[in-house]
């Protein structure tokens, strides 16, 4: 192996020319210019330049990405269509970013299993549109899914509207394909509904391009529902309509969508998308219901029946699919729609116990006295998936500092309310921080067990996720004494 260069420049040209050897032409682009766009992910507060980005386009190509990199002692950052939320497709200043723009090719599509096995660069709505045809689709369905790829959705365990019924990605996907950094292919799952052993597959859903490289995807399909109406209903306070989403499952009532958007979110989205949204509601719930036309009726009855006796100050059912994707659409677009009135908007996610939402959205309330910022609220309440929107101007001297502040405190809150400081943004950069706060060393530790057994040289997305010892410490969570860490053989990176 040649020495490393001492400079970035030095070292881009060696990791550079020893990718070019192994790849075709135009793989590799090393040109500062070419590899702005890779800059950031959806969380664009964070930005960092890679020294190198390949776009491979073969399974083979991958693998010899993986073996020039960890040949040379470089990092890898695998990058779906970048949409992520939490900075877990950030670039390493001295690292190679892999993109799977090109591996997007839908391989298989079985209508009779229902099953389709694609690439990690398709994206989530090309597969539905895909099996449209044969009147299915693929459930989880992010927000972004007109970008996002089912590689990210993997990575990140990603969810979406339809979850709540249908559960997330990783109850939909029976098999993946992945490149490991040693060079090889492994699988984990299977066609069939189990697999023998240890389930690696649920390990690896949701691991944040840390485990592996995701090559190949097998994901369930499902019939598309005969019919779906959606209720609208209008509370006059916050707390009022987070019990309401406690009553529809106590109930005994599995919507195929429960989502919550209070004032400030009604009031961002309405003049954008003209949903049709009650503007004088403080929050207003979209409750749907799928299945045959019977079952919908009678559940679109059951779902009313709650509501009204849970305060709702109006109800509003859809007539038509039209009507039914007008109400949804405001829901949709709610994350554009904030950059209307904000000029630069914090996404937060934090899953809590549905029964703790009316506590958590006073709780926000009370914070945005402490903090001076405004945060609007529209979530996946159904599943108690929180998505505080902190509004904030970068441009105003420690505004995007106070919205930092503010995020964690959420996630603390929720934490202290028995949930979680994800729901289904993962943790990437963004969210180390409250790793410390969720978690114990212990567990931690097992965490980098896990990451070691797949990734000994530690080089894939390192510093994402998992919080060291060291960043605890800063962190504050952990006692150190006469500043001697505990676990000094842990990486510091
Ligand atoms: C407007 C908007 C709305 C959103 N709504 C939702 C929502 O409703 N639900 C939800 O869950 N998320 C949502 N997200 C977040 C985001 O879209 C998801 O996390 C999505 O799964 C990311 O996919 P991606 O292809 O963009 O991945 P990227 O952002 O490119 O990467 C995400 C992570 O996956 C890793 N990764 C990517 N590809 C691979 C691979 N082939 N192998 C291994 N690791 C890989 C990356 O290293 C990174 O850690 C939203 C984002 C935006 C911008």
């Amino acid at each position: 192996m040649s020495a490393t260069p001492s400079t970035l420049a030095g070292r881009r040209e060696q990791v550079a020319a020893s990718l070019r050897a192994r790849l075709p032409d135009g793989c590799v682009l090393s040109d500062p210019e070419d590899t702005r766009p890779y800059e950031c992910d959806g969380l664009a507060a964070y930005r960092q330049l890679p020294m190198i980005v390949t776009l491979p386009t073969s399974e083979e190509e991958v693998l010899a990405i993986l073996d020039t990199c960890r040949e040379l002692n470089v990092p890898i950052v695998p990058r779906g269509a970048g949409t992520g939320l939490s900075g877990g497709a950030l670039p390493i200043a001295d690292g190679v970013v892999l993109s799977t723009a090109r591996l997007n090719r839908i391989v298989r599509l079985d209508a009779y299993a229902r099953t389709a096995v694609v690439q990690p660069g398709v994206r989530n709505l090309a597969i539905s549109e895909a099996a449209s045809q044969y009147g299915l689709y693929y459930a989880p369905d992010p927000s972004s899914q007109i970008a996002c790829t089912i590689g990210g959705n993997v990575a990140e365990n990603s969810g979406g509207v339809h979850c709540l019924k249908y559960g997330l990605t990783v109850h939909n996907v029976l098999r993946v394909r992945v490149a490991t950094i040693e060079g090889e292919i492994i699988e984990l799952g299977s066609e069939a509904l189990d697999a023998p052993g240890l389930d690696l597959l649920s390990v690896f859903i949701g691991s944040e391009g840390m485990l592996g490289i995701v090559t190949e995807v097998t994901v369930k399909l499902v019939p598309k529902p005969a019919v779906a109406q959606v209720v609208m209903a209008s509370f006059d306070d916050v707390i009022t309509a987070g019990n309401a989403v406690a009553s529809i499952i106590a109930a005994g009532i599995i919507p195929a969508g429960l989502e919550m958007m209070d004032r400030t979110s009604v009031r961002m989205v309405e003049p954008f998308v003209r949903a049709g949204y009650d503007l004088d509601a403080a929050a207003i719930l979209l409750c749907e219901a799928d299945g045959t036309a019977l079952e919908v009726a009678e559940e679109i009855e059951r779902m009313k029946t709650v509501f009204e006796g849970a305060g709702a100050t109006a109800i509003a059912v859809s007539q038509s699919e039209l009507e039914r994707m007008r109400f949804w659409s405001g829901r949709k677009n709610a994350f554009p729609a904030a950059g209307r009135i904000s000029p630069d908007y914090y996404c937060m996610d934090g899953t809590i116990p549905r029964k703790q939402l009316a506590r958590v959205l006073q709780g926000i309330e009370d914070m945005e006295n402490t903090f001076g910022l405004r945060c609007s609220n529209v979530f996946h309440a159904g599943d108690g998936n929180m998505h505080p929107l902190i509004l904030f101007d970068a441009n105003q001297p420690g505004e995007f500092e106070r919205a930092e502040a503010f995020g964690a405190a959420i996630l603390a809150l929720c934490v202290e309310v028995g949930g979680t400081i994800t729901g289904e943004h993962g943790v990437g950069m963004e969210k180390i921080n409250s790793m410390c706060v969720q978690f114990g060393r212990k567990e931690l530790d097992a965490f980098f067990d896990v990451k070691r057994a797949f990734d000994a040289p530690m080089l894939l997305n390192p510093d994402k996720a998992i919080p060291t010892p060291h960043r605890c410490a800063e962190f504050g969570k952990m006692h150190v004494h006469g500043g001697e860490l505990p676990f000094p053989d842990l990486p510091r990176f």
